[in-house]
């Protein structure tokens, strides 16, 4: 299956994508995280993307469709991906739709996850990352670790994104309102939406998501 998961910043993407991707046995493929990993490892692209990052703005498109095609081209994507945090605007995702018709291919479904804005700035500025493994997600107040700054999983330092913290969340929002909601048309006219509530246990927004992803197929 090819599906792109869509969401305002704290709907719990990346947490959902980890579990759908291991129960669809197709790659998660986040931007965010790509972008991340560059910027660890020092490379050119990460130096170029921080920047946008800290602000809470998009990395420009120049640099991001590259990145997310080339993961794309990757053996593990032949069969299908989940894409996390791309396409982002709708030139993304005019660009994704010209590069899977190139190939042959076309998205099966694209996953809609909602949230109430005043849940999201509780759930974004309490959360903590694993420096590991950025699947490994823990909040302060609702899902704390048992040991606090240590990751449950693996041991790892957790830490608070950069672009978590409170005013740049509000600018995240901003970004995601005017730039990316509108892709979420641009995929109803193609009949390929499912909206699905992100409120809830973890588990339980997995299982909502999956007898939605199955309804659709
Ligand atoms: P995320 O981990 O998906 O919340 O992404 C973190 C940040 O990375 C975003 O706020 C953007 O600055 C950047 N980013 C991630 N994906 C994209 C994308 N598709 N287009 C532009 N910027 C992106």
């Amino acid at each position: 299956m090819r599906i792109v998961l869509v969401g305002p910043p704290g709907a719990g993407k990346g947490t959902q994508a980890a579990f759908l991707a291991k129960n669809l046995s197709i790659p998660h493929i986040s931007t965010g995280d790509l972008f991340r990993a560059n910027i660890s490892q020092g490379t050119e692209l990460g130096k170029q993307a921080k920047a946008f990052m800290d602000a809470g703005n998009l990395v420009p498109d120049e640099v991001t469709i590259g990145m997310a095609q080339d993961r794309m081209a990757q053996p593990d994507a032949e069969n299908g991906f989940l894409l996390d945090g791309f396409p982002r605007n709708v030139s993304q995702a005019e660009a994704l739709d010209e590069a899977l018709k190139a190939d042959g291919q076309k998205l099966d479904a694209v996953l809609d996850l909602e949230v109430p804005e005043d849940e999201v700035v509780k759930r974004i500025a309490g959360r903590r990352i694993c420096r590991n493994d950025s699947s490994h997600v823990f909040h302060v107040s609702y899902s704390k670790p048992k040991q606090e700054g240590v990751c449950d999983v693996c041991g790892g330092e957790l830490y608070q994104r950069g672009d978590d913290k409170e005013e740049t969340v509000r600018k995240r929002l901003d970004v995601y309102h005017r730039e990316t909601e509108p892709i979420i048309d641009h995929y109803k006219a193609q009949g390929l939406v499912v909206t699905i509530s992100a409120l809830g246990k973890v588990d339980e927004v997995t299982k909502r998501a999956m007898d939605a992803l199955k309804g659709d197929k």
